[in-house]
């Protein structure tokens, strides 16, 4: 007696959710393959509660009169069951017109021909049938033609269906491996309860177990749905996307362990998705600990992250985005990584050349001193940065006395080759801070942040001194060269270079009228 009450509670406790998650479906029918999934678990409450009536009734012929429509409900569920798996797994087209009338003519024609047996007896030929108290009260049973013909039919349906889901599990993105595995579950109990039934198998038992094989089918099914949102993301073509896309693609709980993981993943955290999965991030990748946190109320964060040292190392692009799942505010993340190592490479290169050019634009390729051209940008920075500390900025200006006869006695290239020795003086005698520049053919500028008008002036004679008595030897030729040099500081009222430039260049003049080899210095600065 506990049996039979608890046997038809299942019955109906089945029936019941199964029509909930056929309603359920229904709601969502405009997803693919939700209006078939609808008509599937409605045929499976129908066969639920007709069993369960058959199990209720007290006389054979109250028995009698619910087996019939049992079959209606195993039928359609079969047809509804065979269209929701090709729509789920993405074989829409394989849906023609003709093929969805054999699908769904079948429970017709099925039914007419139960409905019928008594003419012919194709279906069941014969039923022992003995109303001895247990539910059922079958005790044996023949079974017609028809009867085989429709069941190697539903298995062939069902094996078909399983088919494709386990395909669709092979091929799925973890994500959905989990759901579509679920399905496959789902679909066991059915199919041995149902063998089980038909040929009797279990002696003694007169309790049919296939509704109850389908009760579990429908709440794998309802599970898939609910926990696994099923019919909200048909998996097939989003998955060929992630699988095969290069960047990688880790999904994350909301611990922050790893839920799901692309092949670009594992290749890039060198491991397979088996010893990722479960693990928190921080574990398998050790770069996330120096990824800004995303705050709660921002959707998604976008850094840059450095791999390898520097003769393997490769960049990514991180963009960490927050999981919107329904009814919950957050589900979880997903982390995207793309190599943007070409890109940052080209960076590198485009900067170092530009570098480069900066560095060629302000030098003068003779002497390899700073040209003419920089002479002012540097100027300009050095006054302002005068300005604001307080430091005079001199300057003094060299020309090579009678340079021309330097040209005319020993040759235009031993010309050459003396200005290449008197930079290479000058740079010499220069601190580090100073700046000196070919300022002309044989002239040259010598900038001295910080210095006062007196120290300039030492320096300056510091030079003249030292040049007058280097020799440079040339082709076996000694060349003795001197110069003149006109030395000019910058005052604190000073608002551009000009002034002092020219001031530098009178007293250079100067230097020169008065005989050569000298050094002189602005008047306004004595
Ligand atoms: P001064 O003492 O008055 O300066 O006499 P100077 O002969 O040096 O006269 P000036 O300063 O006018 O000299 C200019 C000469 O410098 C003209 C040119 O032949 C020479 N010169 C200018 N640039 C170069 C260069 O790049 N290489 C060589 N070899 N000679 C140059
Ligand atoms: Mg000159
Ligand atoms: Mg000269």
């Amino acid at each position: 007696m506990f049996w039979q009450t608890g046997y038809i509670f299942i019955i109906f406790a089945a029936a019941s959710i199964s029509a909930a998650v056929a309603v359920y479906a229904w709601q969502r029918r405009e997803q693919k393959g939700a209006l078939a999934f609808a008509g599937m678990m409605l045929a499976v409450a129908e066969w639920l509660i007709t069993s369960g009536c058959v199990s209720l009734s007290r006389t054979p012929e109250q028995a009698r009169w619910w087996v019939d429509p049992r079959f209606f409900g195993l039928t359609a569920m079969l047809a509804f069951y065979i269209v929701f798996i090709i729509q789920y797994s993405g074989h829409s087209k394989w849906l023609s017109k003709p093929l969805l009338v054999v699908f769904f003519s079948i429970p017709v024609i099925t039914q007419i021909v139960i409905e019928t047996n008594s003419w012919h007896h194709w279906f069941i030929v014969d039923v022992g049938f003995s109303p001895d108290g247990s539910l059922m009260g079958i005790d044996s049973v023949t079974y017609g033609p028809f009867f085989w013909f429709h069941t190697v039919y539903s298995y062939l349906l069902v094996l078909f269906g399983i088919f494709l889901i386990l395909q669709m599990a092979v091929r799925s993105f973890h994500i959905y491996r989990q759901q579509v595995l679920l399905m496959v579950f789902g679909i066991i109990p059915p199919l041995f309860t149902s063998v089980a039934d038909a040929f009797l198998l279990i002696p003694g038992l007169k309790h049919p177990l296939a509704p109850i094989g389908f009760a579990i089918m429908g709440l794998c099914f309802g599970a898939a749905l609910f926990r696994h949102q099923m019919l909200e993301i048909v998996p097939v073509a989003r998955d060929m996307v992630i699988e095969s896309m290069s960047d990688a693609m880790i999904v994350l709980d909301i611990h922050d362990k790893v839920v799901d993981i692309n092949p670009a993943a594992q290749s890039f955290l060198a491991m397979d998705a088996l010893q990722i999965i479960g693990k928190p991030i921080r574990e398998v990748f050790p770069q996330w600990r120096d990824l800004p946190n995303l705050p709660d109320n921002q959707a998604a964060a976008e850094s840059e992250i450095q791999v390898g040292d520097p003769e393997t190392e490769r960049f990514f692009d991180v963009r960490i985005s927050t999981l919107k799942i329904r009814h919950k505010a957050q589900g979880g993340r997903v982390v995207v990584l793309r190599d943007i190592t070409p890109r940052k490479q080209a960076e590198t290169k485009l900067k170092q050349l530009q570098e480069k050019f900066y560095e060629q634009s302000i030098h003068d390729p003779l002497t390899g001193l700073y040209n003419r051209r920089f002479l002012n940008e540097a100027l300009e920075r050095e006054i302002s940065r005068a300005k604001r500390s307080g430091h005079p900025v001199s300057i003094a200006i060299l020309d090579i006395d009678f340079f021309k006869e330097v040209n005319d006695t020993y040759g235009h290239e031993a010309g050459d080759v003396a200005l290449i020795h008197l930079a290479g003086i000058l740079s010499k005698l220069t601190r580090a801070g100073d700046f000196v520049f070919r300022y002309g053919g044989e002239e040259f500028l010598i900038m001295l942040p910080a210095t006062s008008h007196a120290s300039a002036h030492q320096f300056a004679e510091r030079c003249r001194q030292h040049i007058e008595g280097a020799v440079l030897a040339y082709a076996d030729q000694h060349i003795h060269l001197t110069v003149s040099i006109g030395v000019a500081t910058f005052g604190p009222q000073e608002t551009g270079p000009e002034r002092v430039l020219k001031a530098a260049d009178a007293a250079l003049y100067q230097a020169k009228t008065s005989g050569r080899n000298c050094v002189m210095i602005d008047r306004e600065n004595k």
